[in-house]
């Protein structure tokens, strides 16, 4: 008798910064992470390089990932004031 699979997974995505804004992808995450300048597949459906640089995570977020990315977590889009 085996235990049910119940594995936690809230969101199948994570955000990366890349080329001037922050997008999300559901590319698997290697050990150690993505290395600077690796390309990675977007949400968005661009193929972009990885930056791990402080400022990176300050850009604005990819209109096109953001809204991917809150239909995969079914969790509605705010609209913006
Ligand atoms: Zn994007």
């Amino acid at each position: 008798m085996g235990m049910p699979q119940t594995s936690y997974r809230p969101h199948p995505f994570r955000w990366v910064p890349a080329e001037g804004q922050r997008h999300a992808t559901t590319d698997r995450l290697a050990a150690g992470g993505w290395s600077d300048g690796e390309a990675v597949t977007m949400l968005c459906g661009e193929s972009v390089e990885v930056d791990n640089s402080v400022e990176a995570w300050l850009w604005e977020t990819c209109a096109d990932c953001n809204a991917e990315a809150h239909r995969m977590a079914r969790v509605p889009m705010v609209a913006a004031p």
